[in-house]
């Protein structure tokens, strides 16, 4: 199970007030989960079709965490400092009774928050804030239906997208912030209706720089709109301070009131503060977007580890801790491994 003879060192560290940090200094912070590695969309930039079709070999539910699990592990993170759990995929609200793991997350000492395409909001965003969950943020990359099917490449509509911020609003799951990735020739023609519906609704729109995650998408550089280019679009905008560190996005407020964000992962990289680990549907955590592999904690807690042990493996690999993958992205070659997002939660 890996060796356990530096575990209490973390602990006591842990209780003396002191963060787990590492090797660049920076703090674990904020866990990432991604509950399931399906989707019911097929967003061209993240599970292509040609690739995640019908002959897809999916993960069997014996391979992946169970709730228990994960409720477990996220106690062992939080006691190494994580306060803030995000559950992704994947898509998150096709994972089944999803709420009974909110409800047993919700005793913990975390903000809850979730990212999910939006689509089956309607049918569970009562249940999951009854559960606990604190709030959403559902992406959504055009209002346009047409544009909106070409990215998606599937039978979702935006009117079901849109149904879903309402309803995740009318149930209290704010604030509601909008993902939108900007991809060059499929959605920059999106990003000022988007930041005009929902400024005036007080949501804040964050335009995603396109990431070169996981090895199936086809990524260019001369498809990611650059921050750059998106400040220039949109034009007046006044640079908000951030409310805590490491927060992804650059905030700006709007001249009409509202804010947007921009997260610049491409062409402004925020590695210096990057509090941020993952764990995959199947118990490996992941210490960087991307990353070609992670280290295995669903083995060690189906032969039985103890909490002791377990922690010292998570704090061992967050000690040893040197990604920065963004601010060296031009040094890794195009064809290395890189896991996929929906299989660590984007
Ligand atoms: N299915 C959920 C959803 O779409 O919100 C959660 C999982 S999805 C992987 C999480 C976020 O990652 C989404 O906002 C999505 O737009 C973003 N994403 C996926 N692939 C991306 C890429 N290549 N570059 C930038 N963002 C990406
Ligand atoms: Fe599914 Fe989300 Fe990936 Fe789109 S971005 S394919 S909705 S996991
Ligand atoms: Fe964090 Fe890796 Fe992204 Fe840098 S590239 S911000 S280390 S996840």
């Amino acid at each position: 199970v890996g060796s356990v003879e530096n575990g209490t060192t973390h602990r006591c560290d842990m209780r003396a007030g002191k963060s787990l940090l590492d090797a660049h200094n920076r703090p674990l912070r904020d866990l990432r989960i991604s509950v399931t590695d399906r989707c019911n969309m097929r967003c061209r930039y993240c599970m292509p079709r040609e690739v995640f079709g019908s002959d897809f070999a999916f993960l069997a539910r014996v391979d992946i965490l169970t709730y228990e699990e994960i409720d477990r592990l996220v106690g062992l993170f939080t006691s190494l400092g994580v306060r803030k759990i995000r559950l992704s995929g994947g898509e998150p609200l096709l994972r089944k009774n999803l709420s009974d793991l909110i409800s047993m997350l919700s005793l913990r000492d975390v903000e809850i928050a979730m990212t999910t395409n939006g689509v089956l909001l309607p049918r569970y965003a009562p249940a999951l804030s009854a559960a606990g969950l604190d709030r959403v943020t559902v992406s959504l990359d055009a209002l346009d239906e047409a544009t909106f099917a070409a990215i998606t490449d599937s039978g979702h509509t935006v009117a079901a997208v849109l149904a879903g911020i309402e309803a995740a609003e009318s149930v209290g799951l704010g604030p509601i912030k909008i993902n939108t990735v900007v991809k060059r020739g499929a959605n920059e023609d999106e990003i000022i209706d988007l930041v005009e519906r929902f400024s005036s609704r007080d949501i804040a729109t964050r335009f995603i720089e396109y990431m070169d995650v996981g090895t199936t998408n086809g990524w260019a550089m001369d498809e990611v709109v650059t921050a750059n280019e998106i400040r220039n679009l949109i034009g007046d905008l006044e640079p908000i301070d951030p409310t805590h560190h490491g927060e992804v996005a650059k905030r700006y407020r709007l001249p009409q009131g509202g804010e947007v964000g921009l997260i610049t992962s491409v062409t402004e990289p925020f590695c210096g503060d990057c509090s941020r680990a993952r764990l995959s549907v199947d118990g490996h955590l992941y210490t960087c977007l991307f990353a070609g592999g992670g280290l295995d904690l669903l083995t060690p807690m189906r032969l039985g580890a103890n909490d002791e042990q377990i922690l010292s493996l998570i704090s061992g690999c967050w000690q040893e801790r040197e990604d920065r993958y963004s601010e060296v992205r031009s040094n890794h070659p195009s064809t290395e491994t890189r896991v996929e997002m929906s299989f660590i939660g984007g």
